[in-house]
């Protein structure tokens, strides 16, 4: 089957405030956001993208929704490059792909009525205005909000779930094929998250939605994706069924993220595995692998050079150098060292 999402080479840099020595030496400092990333996602597929914040994954959502512009690679979605989208192309594509913000207190303008709100994208997506009531309803009745009462009301009037369902309605009344959810729970109280997580996936279902739902929660990624891809530093470390990569993480990385959060089933062979003292910053990577000054396990070869993502029996893929691919004539497990 044809992917849905296809990612080849993504990589985002941003221009870092010089010192007095590199302006004088004409330099121009970069940092890399997201870094040589490929990763292809099946119609209807959710997938969780999981990591520190920091590590690139809202700008991995901002790109592949074109709110920004890679510095080099691609993305096709639903078979449309993103590269030089324009005019009537590009206004389908924004049908089609949308946002789910973290914070409904700050996805809604104040200042509009919650009508308003949601007509904003039918009127910019040029849905003629007589349409826009019905709309409203279907998508209100999507997100279990009975009745149009609460149309004429404004953001302030609203408990912060029933914001969240309005954000979600907001990003559903065009009807989108592919969805990123950044953060989607996180600012709400913990009593509302469990129904709004319910409710995507039930919509996800219904509606036959591809998403990727970005966290730094391991449980939310767990609850609403099969599927999980481990970000850090900029780089994919690592991308498999959810349930394997927590019952057994591969990467070291990852291995470090499940172990800091209690997982009774988890293989307890494989942690925990204590950090080296260290920080994660995108400034100082070098040639070798991004987690080398807070990887345990760390060998030569990780300064010297970066680990390619490799593909692993199961729709595994991990990044890095203890981890060798199976030889094509036997079908090995993979090994960490
Ligand atoms: Fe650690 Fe080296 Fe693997 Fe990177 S490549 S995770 S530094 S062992």
């Amino acid at each position: 089957m044809d992917a849905y999402v296809r990612v080849r080479g993504l990589t985002k840099t941003f221009a870092v405030r010089r010192g007095l020595a590199q302006v004088m030496r004409g330099e121009h400092p970069v940092v890399h956001a997201v870094r040589s990333v490929d990763f292809d996602i099946a119609p209807g597929e959710t997938v969780g993208l999981l990591g520190e914040s920091g590590c690139g994954k809202t700008t991995t959502g901002r790109l592949l929704l074109k709110l920004l512009e890679p510095s080099a690679g691609s993305i096709a979605i639903g078979g449309r490059e993103l590269a030089g989208l324009a005019g009537t192309e590009l206004m389908a594509f924004r049908r089609d792909a949308q946002f789910v913000f973290q914070n409904p207190f700050d996805a809604l303008n104040p200042r509009l009525s919650i009508a308003n709100s949601l007509s904003e994208p039918l009127v910019n997506a040029g849905i003629p205005k007589a349409e826009h009531l019905d709309r409203m309803k279907v998508v209100l009745e999507r997100v279990r909000i009975r009745g149009t009462d609460l149309l004429e009301r404004y953001p302030h009037e609203m408990s912060g779930g029933q914001l969240q369902r309005i954000v979600l309605a907001r990003a559903l009344v065009l009807e989108p094929r592919f969805v990123v959810a950044d953060e989607p729970v996180s600012m709400l109280d913990v009593s509302v998250r469990a129904g709004i997580l319910n409710l995507m996936r039930e919509l996800q279902d219904t509606l036959g939605l591809t998403a990727i739902y970005i966290s730094h929660d391991l449980a939310l990624v767990r609850y609403v994706a099969r599927r999980t891809m481990v970000m850090y530093l900029g780089s994919l470390v690592e991308d498999g069924p959810t349930e394997d990569v927590i019952r057994e993480p591969l990467h070291p990385y990852t291995r470090a993220l499940i172990a800091a959060v209690p997982q009774p089933r988890v293989d307890q062979s494989r942690a925990p595995l204590p950090l080296r003292p260290g920080t994660a910053d995108a400034r100082k990577v070098g040639a070798g692998c991004a987690f080398v000054n807070r990887c345990p396990v760390a060998i030569a070869a990780c300064t010297a050079e970066r680990p390619p993502l490799i593909d692993l029996p199961g729709g595994r893929r991990v990044a890095c150098h203890l981890v060798q691919a199976p030889r094509a004539a036997v079908a090995a497990e993979p090994v960490l060292s």
